[in-house]
């Protein structure tokens, strides 16, 4: 039978809305398994949205704490969610030795211009941000700006040090509605093919992130349902995730999210419990 999981959980100590133990509650009522925390972090450095450095270590000792509270009901397990950002913060263990996490998940939420001068904006932040942030550093050139940000995913995955890559195609977020590129370019399919090559070469796990469906009112996760084919045939393993924010989007669509993943032809999901990965029959 299929393992309840979600490793992908923010809380009040980043950006979540609600408290580490209501988002254990939320698990336990919705029967999960295994649940693993991912603050945001850049570490040692923070945003407003990031876990501040100077309070990492009382985050991971609540985490142990409701972990051995709620030891006969759910696996608790400690992660981060760690930015991409060179050269100031990566997502590696090493980096992130000192507080011993369970699992890492890498991801790229910022993307810099094409001299990697400064930091640009956050390629899932808000309409505004996005228009601003593509007219300002990539001089109004939207498929610089994509392609840029597939480059960096690539460079991420090249370095390694982390367990599972974090929404593989979070700049669909507002395309939507901004439409600043379109999917079936051949351009865009290059790249994302090479995103999926370059992950054939890893060994890190992909995710299938249900977030932008509860969260931004996407039809389809991340990634796309054309990207999640490709990492089929290059056989790269996934796991569901919600990147929830709050309590009620603890599992959300992942009813959904399992016949998404066998219309790509998964067979399996993999998942972490004591201390070891396991793969699943979907
Ligand atoms: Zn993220
Ligand atoms: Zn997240």
């Amino acid at each position: 039978m299929l393992c309840k999981t979600n490793y992908h959980t923010h809380s009040t100590w980043c950006d979540g809305k609600a408290s580490l133990e209501s988002m254990v509650l939320a698990a336990i009522k919705n029967g999960l398994q295994i649940l693993g925390f991912s603050s945001h972090t850049m570490y040692p450095f923070g945003s407003n949205w990031h876990l501040q450095p100077e309070n990492t270590q009382a985050y991971c000792k609540e985490v142990h704490t409701l972990k051995e509270k709620y030891k006969d009901k759910i696996e608790i397990l400690l992660g981060f969610e760690a930015d991409y950002i060179p050269p100031v913060s990566f997502p590696t263990k090493k980096r992130y030795a000192q507080f011993n996490p369970d699992f890492l998940i890498g991801s790229v939420h910022y993307i810099s211009d094409e001299n990697k001068k400064k930091c640009c904006f956050t390629i899932d932040g808000n309409c505004d941000e996005i228009k601003t942030g593509i007219q300002t550093c990539f001089n109004g050139n939207a498929k610089k700006a994509v392609q840029v940000y597939y480059a960096t995913q690539r460079d991420m995955i090249a370095l390694s040090g982390f367990d599972i890559i974090g929404h593989l195609d979070v700049i669909r977020k507002r395309n939507d509605v901004l439409k600043f590129f379109d999917e079936t370019d051949l351009w865009y399919k290059r790249e994302i093919k090479a995103t999926a090559q370059a992950l054939a070469k890893s060994n890190l796990i992909a995710e299938i992130n249900t977030g932008g469906m509860a969260r931004a009112g996407l039809k389809t996760p991340y990634p796309s349902a054309e990207f999640l084919k490709l990492l089929n045939h290059y056989d790269i393993p996934i796991m569901i995730n919600s990147d929830a924010h709050k309590p009620e989007g603890i599992n959300a669509q992942f009813k959904f999210a399992e016949q998404y993943a066998k219309d790509a032809g998964y067979k399996e999901v993999q998942y972490l419990q004591n201390g070891t990965w396991k793969s699943a029959v979907l």
